[in-house]
């Protein structure tokens, strides 16, 4: 009896492994597909000033689902990132964010757009050329593009990581350390690279003021980053008190919902627009 139950269970474990397997699987036929259509929007997140006023944007992908919708990041980039569609997905976020650029550029406005790059695309052997090539094509100029990568990609592959950076940084774009707080680097490091702004981490906002923690490791990151001459841009500002309580402490850049959500590209330019 124990036999059969035991031979049961791994039926039933091979089944929901063959599920799952098959799921993935689907998801990433589905990506592909979608990578042959170009079915992405891009959405863009204002970050604003201490007076409010928007300053930059984040470019956030989402991927348009004939039947699904709207389909939100957390939802399909790791599948992405592990297949590699991250790549042509990153290079197709990066070419419209640069025509952006562009068309910021040509009505006057210098707001700067950020994209998110994910350790796949960084560790690309082609990627300065990539980049070099998209800004030329979108004539956008390079000062007003941000790259947003993540400590960790730092932390493995040093020197070849140090050595694109640098590259990068000669085309004339800037770098900003996203989720600032949740990886394994220190300031002290990123001093050392061409890096001009951090991006505190929104699990370390989230509880401001009440959680003395997050209150002793925002306020030693911003006294720190403003001694180094980093710019920091506070992730997730949700409220009132967050606001006031950031800016108290020397945070001059908040991005979050309590200013704007994420919105899909034409509605951001037309509120953009006076
Ligand atoms: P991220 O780069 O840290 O982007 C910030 C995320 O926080 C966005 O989620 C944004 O909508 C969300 N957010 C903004 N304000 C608030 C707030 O006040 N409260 C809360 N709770 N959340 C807020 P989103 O758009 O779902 O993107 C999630 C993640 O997906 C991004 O995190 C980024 O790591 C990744 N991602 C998005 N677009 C791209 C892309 O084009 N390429 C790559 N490689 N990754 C991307
Ligand atoms: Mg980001
Ligand atoms: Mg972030
Ligand atoms: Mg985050």
């Amino acid at each position: 009896r124990a036999k059969e139950s035991g031979r049961n269970a791994v039926a039933y474990f091979e089944t929901t492994m063959q599920e799952a397997v098959s799921r993935r699987y689907a998801l990433e036929q589905a990506l592909r597909e979608a990578v042959n259509h170009q079915a992405f929007e891009l959405f863009l997140q204002s970050q604003v000033d201490a007076q409010g006023r928007p300053i930059a944007a984040e470019a956030l992908v989402r991927w348009r689902h004939p039947q699904e919708g709207l389909i939100p990041p957390a939802s399909f980039i790791p599948v992405a990132e592990e297949s590699g569609l991250i790549v042509p997905i990153g290079e197709w976020v990066l070419a419209e964010a640069c025509r952006l650029i562009a068309r910021l550029n040509a009505a006057g406005r210098s707001l700067r757009i950020a994209v998110n790059m994910s350790p796949r695309q960084f560790h690309q052997p082609n990627l300065v050329r990539k980049v070099q090539d998209i800004l030329a094509a979108s004539g956008a100029d390079p000062a007003y593009l941000v790259l947003e990568i993540t400590e960790n990609l730092l932390v493995e592959h040093t020197s070849e990581a140090v050595a694109r950076m640098t590259e990068l940084a000669t085309l004339g774009l800037r770098f900003s350390i996203d989720d600032f707080g949740t990886g394994y680097s220190s300031l002290a490091y990123l001093k050392r690279l061409p890096v001009s702004e951090l991006k505190i981490d929104k699990s370390f906002v989230k509880d401001l003021p009440q959680d003395l923690n997050d209150v002793a490791l925002v306020e030693t990151i911003l006294a720190m980053a403003s001694h180094l001459g980093f710019e920091v841009v506070a992730e997730g500002v949700e409220t009132a008190a967050q606001f006031e309580f950031l800016r108290h402490l020397g945070c001059e850049r908040f991005q979050g919902y309590h200013f704007h959500r994420p919105e899909p590209l034409t509605t951001w330019l037309a509120r953009l627009a006076p």
